[in-house]
């Protein structure tokens, strides 16, 4: 039982990259943060800034098990999200996302909490429909090596839906699009990170496939920015909710922009694409726009560059 009314917040996967950056913006809004994460692919250093907060708490901790905490809100990022982690131990990322959501769930209903999920646009797997609207149902393999990530997260999502109706817990899913920004991990193997660290270095930039492949990023203050505002959205607002950026282009495209970026004399190299890597994605922001007024609003270029800076000062 609390006395104050200061929110107290649990942020699972809160030392990753995401969630460092939600745990500092829920600090700066004046609520207590409880940060669990296991370290898999998150760091302290990510959250060193922030222990010396007196409303700061970090709790190692594997959500695949139980947790008995009392807190107001939880947003359940917990789960490696770049592929080479995620399929470092495929059957660990499903465990994550489908018993760590069952936990998390139970934890949200024995507290009354709030609960947000962090899914995400691979619930969509290679789409047909473009861009993808949340009504869209998604194509997936579901036997294949994205599987552990897309299916452990829509079977979250199910998860959460049914304990809703259920159990009538207030829940909030949002469907995160590709985000990039500082304390990404530098090899990650995800596409930004990669393109920086490889110009920076003056490495060949390792484009998979033949570079026609589409996505759209978001810089990371945009997307948590979302999130917040999902999480403090009206109770009969459920979501799924797309967040990210509508602003697409080529894997080529963005090779050739972090050069001249940077300045590298790096040069673009091709290797094999990786089975079912999607052809395209973005997201439509619609739904987003209308019930949460948000969109993301950092240009490419200004993200792209306090990315570099970061990277560089690494
Ligand atoms: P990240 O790998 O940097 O962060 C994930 C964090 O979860 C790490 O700190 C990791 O140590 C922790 N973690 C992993 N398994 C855990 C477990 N079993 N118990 C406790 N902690 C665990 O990735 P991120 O980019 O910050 O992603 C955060 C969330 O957002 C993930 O759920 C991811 O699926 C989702 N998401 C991210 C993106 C993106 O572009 N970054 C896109 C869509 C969805
Ligand atoms: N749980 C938890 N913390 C809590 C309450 C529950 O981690 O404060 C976990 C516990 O492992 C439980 C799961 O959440 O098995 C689902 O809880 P629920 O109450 O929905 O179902 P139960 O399995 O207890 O019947
Ligand atoms: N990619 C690439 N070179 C790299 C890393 C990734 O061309 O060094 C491609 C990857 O095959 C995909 C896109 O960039 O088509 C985005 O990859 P990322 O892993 O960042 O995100 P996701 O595939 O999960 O959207």
């Amino acid at each position: 039982m609390r006395f104050d009314s200061t929110k107290r917040v649990l942020v699972t996967g809160g030392a990753g990259f995401l969630g460092s950056h939600l745990c500092e913006r829920l600090l700066a809004d004046g609520h207590d943060v409880v940060c669990v994460d296991n370290f898999f692919t998150g760091t302290r250093h990510n959250v060193a800034h922030l222990l010396e907060h007196p409303g700061f708490e970090i709790l190692r901790h594997d959500v695949t098990f139980p947790l008995y905490i009392e807190v107001d809100e939880i947003y359940n990022l917990a789960c490696p999200a770049s592929p080479i982690h995620y399929q470092h131990d495929p059957v660990q990322t499903t465990k994550t996302s489908v018993h760590g959501a069952i936990n998390m769930l139970g934890l949200a209903k024995r507290v009354g909490a709030k609960i947000l999920q962090a899914s995400t646009s691979e619930v969509y797997g290679d789409p047909e429909q473009h861009p993808q609207t949340e009504g869209y149902w998604g194509r997936v393999n579901p036997i294949g090596i994205r599987s552990c990530y897309d299916e452990g997260k829509r079977c979250a999502e199910t998860l959460f839906f049914d304990y809703y109706r259920q159990n009538a817990l207030r829940i909030k899913v949002a469907r995160i699009f590709n985000t990039f920004g500082p304390r990404m991990h530098p090899n990650d193997g995800r596409v930004v990170s990669n393109f920086i660290m490889q110009a920076l270095t003056g490495e060949d930039l390792t484009i998979n496939g033949d570079g026609t492949q589409t996505r759209s990023f978001c810089y990371v203050d945009d997307l948590i920015d979302g999130l917040v505002r999902l999480m403090d959205s009206p109770d009969d607002f459920t979501g799924p909710v797309n967040l990210g950026s509508t602003y697409e282009f080529t894997m080529l495209e963005l090779a050739e922009k972090i050069i001249a970026l940077t300045g590298s004399s790096s040069k673009i190299g091709f290797r094999e694409l990786p089975s079912d890597d999607p052809r395209q994605r973005q997201p439509d922001l619609t739904l987003a726009r209308q019930v949460l007024g948000w969109g993301p609003s950092t240009p490419l270029d200004e993200g792209l560059q306090r990315t570099v800076e970061y990277f560089k000062a690494l």
